[in-house]
C-alpha cells in the first residue's frame, strides 16, 4: 500500500511520500512533498504546544 499525496512538479506523476525524488522522472522533490518535512513540522508544533501549556 502506498499513499500518494503529492504530484511531481515536473511530470505530474503521483509520488510516494518516502524518498527524495520523483519515482518516474527522478526530479528532486520540493521540501513540502517530503514526509520528513511534515514529521519535523509536527514535532516542532508539539514542542511549541507543550511549552505554551507549561508557561501559561
Ligand atoms: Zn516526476
Amino acid at each position: 500500500m502506498a499513499i500518494r499525496v503529492f504530484r511531481c512538479s515536473d511530470c505530474g506523476h503521483r509520488m510516494r511520500l518516502t524518498g527524495d525524488t520523483c519515482g518516474y522522472c527522478h526530479a528532486p522533490k520540493l521540501p513540502h512533498q517530503r514526509l520528513e518535512f511534515w514529521v519535523v513540522l509536527l514535532v516542532l508544533l508539539a514542542i511549541g504546544f507543550a511549552l505554551y501549556m507549561a508557561l501559561t
